[in-house]
């Protein structure tokens, strides 16, 4: 096995056997979802991240086909120590819906017919893919998912997860999308479908049985969707870098139409070889569903993300102009408005938007950070010292001597937390002759729960003028305690 890399892989498939019914009120009679899977499930199932992909990827993201030589298409980041640790983590891929390498899509046989669904294939929509994807988790028996992770349309379905089932996911990391689809995407996605639509081999979407060596399909208006969709990708940066205005294969222009430039027969080449792997009614059905994504309600994301509960990574690239950082940061903006978690950060590079794909240092770098970020539950003390309700504030003195402690959690008989009290109010007790604990704790106390990040719990500290947090479980019992003094030798130790 090459170091770092998950080694050699294998796509499985889920069948479905139900009706699915789509965003749209349509019906898929079945499906069938190719995926692949990384790492090793632990045994309470919580060490999951799903990642999805974009509009052209599919489920290989990391590793080696059997007999291929190129890896997944993330396997940068994606295997033993790096940023989807897969000695750590169980990571998923899905091909989504709609898509042409494995799961069901047009170019699948309607079971209705006996032949390709062709454009009688449902319209489909971002939420309908994590629909589907949701399917493939529940049939692997995960109720949780610990990171949902993707970059570009991939982002978007991260978002989607984060409302469709906030309860699911833990973490989501969106890597240069958007909340929204603009005018601007939109506009390039139509060209893209013109470009097919337009070649007379596309037959209104019915080209499958008529494909011969003489009659390939839409392969002329794939390609020329593939380039524009290219040059969207790219930057005027890298686009310099790469070719600045060096000429194709001859030392001076021709004043003719042939290819001139460097440029122009990448373009050619990147749009022919995406024809080899792609198919054109894939294509139109996953714009479509990239064009109507749009999780704002009455005009505002901020009421779109309210019921989201992940804490989220949310990642731009300076040179990216089709999904440019300002949109992610209005991602940001509305998970703040909701009071959600939120880390942002803008990668400086030249690349554009496939920056997702190549920056695979600072990706690596910001992701790892993030997933292993530290929790209340990682760091609090477990066998806290508490008194019961009830006592006098002399015992409840000395017990704070004797354990040498400043703070304890008062308990009720059924062991219910109310109340906590620290040497501060033992001091108040002196200086008022107050003999009873109940005269001195206080009542409404400030909990955290295990799966808080230290830095929020911290927060609320500072926030409060107060030193420590008993931990919680959702049924108010005391599971441990976090003290500023633990959190800021881990902050001052680099741990993040
Ligand atoms: N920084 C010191 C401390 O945390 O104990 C002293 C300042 S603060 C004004 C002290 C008061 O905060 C005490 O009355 C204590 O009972 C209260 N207190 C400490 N931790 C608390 C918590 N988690 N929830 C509510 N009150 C708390």
């Amino acid at each position: 096995m090459i170091k770092g890399s998950v080694g050699t892989v294998t796509t499985q498939y889920y069948h479905h056997p139900s009706p699915l019914v789509l965003e749209s009120g349509e019906k898929l009679p079945s499906l069938s979802i190719a995926y692949e899977t990384y790492g090793k499930l632990n045994r309470d199932k919580n060490n999951v991240i799903l990642i999805c992909h974009a509009l052209s990827g599919d489920a290989h993201v990391a590793g080696f086909l059997k007999g291929e030589d190129k890896p997944g298409w993330w396997d940068t980041v994606v295997g033993p120590g790096k940023a989807f640790d897969t000695d750590r983590y169980y990571v998923i891929c899905s091909n989504v819906i709609g898509g042409c390498k494995g799961s069901t899509g047009p170019s699948s046989v309607n079971p209705a017919t006996g032949k390709s669904y062709g454009a009688a294939f449902p319209v489909i929509t971002i939420r309908d893919m994590t629909n589907v994807e949701k399917l493939l988790i529940d049939h692997l028996g995960i109720r949780e998912l610990y990171a949902v992770a993707g970059g570009s349309m991939g982002g978007m379905q991260v978002l989607q997860w984060t409302v469709s089932f906030p309860d699911m996911v833990k973490k989501a990391i969106v890597i240069a999308s958007t909340g929204y689809s603009t005018p601007q995407q939109i506009a390039f996605n139509e060209v893209g479908r013109n470009a097919i639509c337009s070649d007379p081999e596309w037959n209104g979407g019915n080209y499958y049985d008529m494909k011969s060596n003489a009659a390939p399909g839409p392969v002329k208006g794939l390609a020329l969707a593939r380039m524009v969709g290219h040059i969207t990708y790219l930057s005027d940066e890298s686009m310099h870098a790469k070719f600045g205005r060096s000429l194709q294969e001859k030392d001076r222009i021709g004043f003719d139409f042939s290819t001139d430039f460097a440029v122009e027969s990448y373009l050619h080449h990147q749009g022919d070889t995406f024809t080899q792997r792609f198919d054109a009614n894939s294509y139109l059905y996953i714009t479509k569903a990239i064009d109507y994504f749009d999780l704002t309600k009455d005009g505002s994301l901020a009421k779109g993300l309210a019921g989201v509960r992940a804490a989220f990574l949310v990642i731009s690239v300076s040179s990216d102009w089709l999904y440019p950082p300002y949109q992610s940061q209005e991602i940001v903006s509305a998970l703040t408005a909701n009071d959600r978690e939120v880390r942002y950060c803008e990668i400086r590079s030249n690349y554009g938007h496939d920056a997702f794909l190549l920056e695979s240092g600072q990706i690596n770098y910001l992701i790892s950070q993030f997933l292993r970020r530290t929790v209340v539950g990682d760091v609090m003390m477990r066998d806290v010292p508490t008194i019961e309700e009830g006592s006098t504030t002399a015992v409840t003195a000395r017990r704070l001597i004797n354990l040498e402690v400043n703070h304890l959690p008062v308990l009720s008989s059924s062991d219910q937390l109310v109340g906590i009290v620290t040497s501060w109010d033992i001091a108040k007790a002196v200086a008022k002759n107050l003999l009873w604990l109940d005269e001195i704790m206080s009542k409404n106390v400030i909990t955290t729960l295990p799966d808080e990040p230290i830095e929020s719990a911290a927060k609320k500290m500072e926030e409060h003028s107060i030193s420590a947090l008993p931990v919680v479980d959702p049924d108010q019992h005391l599971i441990g305690l976090i003290t500023s003094e633990a959190i800021s030798m881990l902050l001052g130790g680099g741990n993040s």
